[in-house]
């Protein structure tokens, strides 16, 4: 091959700009040709191709979001806006694609290589680690420290005054951030889709550390976690105990922000590279990833399929130090 089109697309996650520059400069090294595509796929579409050489990607690996920009493209969902975007690809002779996205940014990328022809290589990015095919994915580091941060700060306040703090973190479908978050901060209690809670449990949580003369508790939901969400649990808590002084936070998008850590920029490095090798060695349709500090390139049908799985020994972890 003789020229890679590297883009992003569906949610951003910091380590996105570090896996770009990595797959520029790795190209640059095996002497191929790379372009950035702006915008996700609606760029390949409407033709938003910049050449990207190894200087150009100067002072990204520390920053976040992504410099590509992301987007979610409807029209890349149709038949009409696939071939446009082949067109792109064909007029500036980009022979495969690298992906930096989540499921639904991959199962974009495998329909256009059925379809078109197009050979491409996934790489995992978003902060809520659920993709299978490896241990870690693109941003979820970084999102998890900004977490535990957060939640460190939150708790100054909550033993100065004793008080009870819900704290919504990011996780729709998976409890990553919450579960490792709430373990790194102690959390009284953590709320997780994949786990079936009762407001009984929660309430038997709280009733223990009265017990134990705890004075202050702090409780982490995901997004996803099936009481109906943090403003009800919080109303629930305040019917049961009038006593307690009951407070919500939700952490938002400063979860998707910031510089990535060490983990995410080692991580990004190192899929940006196998992505390129990938590539040349005749690789497609796969995903890099990482399992066990090792390269591994999964079929991208099951990299979209399969689900990474919460590790029920950190659940109890979470049990036996709550307790
Ligand atoms: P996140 O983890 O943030 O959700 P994602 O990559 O899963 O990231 P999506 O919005 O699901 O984000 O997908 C990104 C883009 O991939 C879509 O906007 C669309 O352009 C493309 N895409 C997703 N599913 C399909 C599909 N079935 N056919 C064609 N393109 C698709």
């Amino acid at each position: 091959i003789k020229k890679i089109g590297v883009l992003t697309s569906g949610g951003d996650s910091p380590g996105m700009n570090a896996a770009i520059r990595s797959v520029v400069r790795a190209s640059n090294y095996y002497g191929i040709e790379c372009s950035g595509i702006r915008m996700g796929y609606d760029g390949l579409i409407n033709d938003m191709v910049v050449d990207l050489g190894p200087r150009s990607v100067r002072n990204l690996i520390n920053r976040g979001g992504t410099e590509l920009k992301s987007a979610r493209s409807e029209e890349f969902r149709t038949v009409e806006g696939r071939s446009k975007a082949a067109e792109t690809v064909k007029k500036h002779n980009i022979d495969a694609l690298v992906v930096i996205g989540g499921d639904g940014s991959f199962t974009g990328g495998t329909i256009f290589q059925k379809e078109q022809g197009i050979p491409f290589i996934g790489i995992p990015g978003t902060i809520d680690n659920d993709i299978f095919g490896t241990d870690f994915t693109l941003g979820y580091d970084t999102a998890l420290n900004t977490v535990v941060d957060a939640i460190d700060k939150i708790r100054d306040t909550a033993t100065s005054h004793n008080r009870v703090f819900f704290v919504e973190v990011m996780g729709r479908d998976a409890g990553f951030i919450a579960l490792n978050s709430g373990i790194a901060t102690g959390a009284l209690d953590i709320l997780i889709p994949e786990q079936k809670d009762s407001i009984e449990d929660l309430f038997s949580s709280f009733e223990n550390a009265k017990q134990k003369g705890k004075t202050s508790s702090i409780v982490v939901v995901a997004e996803g976690e099936k009481l109906g969400g943090v403003y009800d649990l919080a109303k629930f808590t305040k019917m049961k105990y009038p006593e307690f002084d009951v407070k919500v936070t939700v952490l938002g998008h400063i979860q998707r922000g910031g510089s990535p850590t060490v983990a995410d920029r080692v991580l990004a490095s190192r899929l940006g590279v196998a992505a390129v090798e990938g590539l040349m060695a005749g690789k497609s349709n796969v995903m890099a990833g990482m399992q066990s500090s090792k390269i591994v390139f999964t079929p991208i049908e099951e990299a979209i399929k399969k689900h990474n799985e919460i590790d029920k020994d950190l659940i109890k972890v979470a049990d036996i130090l709550s307790t």
